[in-house]
């Protein structure tokens, strides 16, 4: 019995299962580095093959424009995201295809294909435009993180000085709109007052999708116990996320100083600044950040959740490819069956990992998409 059990353990998430991850910052590296991701790469943290060896085949890809994009050019950067995404989409037809809500999920995940579900990573991507709201949303958008690092104007981050008290009468109006259009409000990133602010105006499940518990790694981006509290009551999902500063108290210090850093943003456009972003992503990947955090302190992050806000409303938002120095254990996305095996020895159901690993974002999909 204990063998059975073992080999059980061991076992990937069966292929009809769907997997999301509701953060990667994989089309960082297409936009910036032209990467194939079709191929399996010892690159980055994610590709197609990998995620097909994770069991991850419903991720979330963030078209993420860092917030020293101003105005109008932070639409442009958002538009050159969605083309590299299209380029994935058109040359990989085979492995990939665009889901716009959870019943396209389920079909192109049991085709045996990878479901790509598209989010903006940054409300300043707007440029204070409903309309350009309206027009992501077109072009197959179907979630948006109310800010990044920094404010914009009409919504606080949770890593810079509030302005605004929260969401501003604007802000309130995209919450509203994004409801009406059925996009996802992704509240990380955002000050614990927006947070409260985008609930108390949402009429749908929001979720954060690549946020911690502050309770273990005291730091601004993850999430206190009561709010924890508040997102199930809404409906929604926390993502956990992989980051080391997110995971282990002992890099939290170190990430609130790289938060810090962003403080200077330079006045560049067009080629110059996207020369400058390319500078600041190859400089962050090639020198990972010492790291204290494990696959055990996921572990201890979805276990934590799962307490306060029950099994229904719990997710993984890993922020691979986006983060610094993964935990050991969770080099990259082909190692989230590890993750699984490690959740089933602490006792969890077959049906509980399940949940975590993907039917949870998938039911507030369902709701907020309405299929
Ligand atoms: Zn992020």
């Amino acid at each position: 019995m204990r063998n059975a059990l073992a080999l059980l353990a061991l076992l990937p998430l069966r292929a009809q299962t769907v997997g999301i991850d509701s953060h990667i910052d994989t089309l960082q590296r297409v936009l910036i580095d032209n990467a194939d991701i079709g191929q399996r790469s010892s690159r980055g943290h994610a590709d197609l093959p990998r995620l097909r060896e994770g069991g991850v085949n419903a991720p979330f890809f963030a078209l993420w424009v860092p917030t020293y994009y101003k105005g109008s050019e932070a639409v442009r950067r958002t538009l050159d995201l969605r083309d590299a995404m299209q380029r994935v989409l058109d040359s990989h037809s085979d492995q990939i295809e665009l889901a716009l809500n959870a019943s396209d999920i389920g079909r192109i995940t049991r085709s045996g294909k990878i479901a790509a579900f598209l989010t903006v990573e940054g409300g300043h991507q707007i440029d204070d435009d409903l309309a350009v709201l309206r027009v992501y949303h077109r072009l197959g958008i179907r979630s948006m993180t109310l800010s990044h690092f920094r404010n914009n104007n009409w919504a606080d981050s949770s890593t810079d000085k509030p302005v605004h008290n929260g969401l501003t009468d604007f802000g309130k109006q995209v919450v509203r709109e994004m409801n009406r259009l059925g996009m996802i409000v992704d509240v990380s990133h955002v000050s614990d007052k927006t947070f409260y602010d985008a609930l108390a105006v949402t009429t749908r499940p929001v979720i954060a999708s690549h946020s911690s518990c502050r309770a273990i790694s005291d730091v601004a981006r993850n999430m206190t116990d009561d709010m924890i509290r508040a997102l199930a009551k809404n409906g929604g999902v926390i993502g956990i996320n992989f980051g080391e500063g997110f995971l282990n108290p002992k890099d939290a210090e170190l990430l609130k100083s790289a938060v810090n850093s962003i403080a200077k943003e330079p006045a560049l456009t067009g080629k110059a600044l996207d020369d400058y972003a390319a500078r600041q992503f190859r400089d962050e990947f090639e020198h990972p950040r010492r790291s204290f955090s494990t696959i055990d302190d996921a572990v201890a992050h979805i276990d934590h959740a799962v307490k306060l806000a029950g099994i229904d409303h719990v997710g993984i938002g890993s922020d691979f490819d986006g983060i610094s120095a993964p935990p050991k254990g969770l080099e990259d996305i082909s190692k989230m069956p590890a993750l699984a095996a490690a959740l089933r020895k602490k006792g969890y159901s077959e049906q509980d990992v399940r949940k975590i690993f993907g039917e949870n974002t998938l039911r507030v999909i369902r709701e907020v998409t309405g299929k």
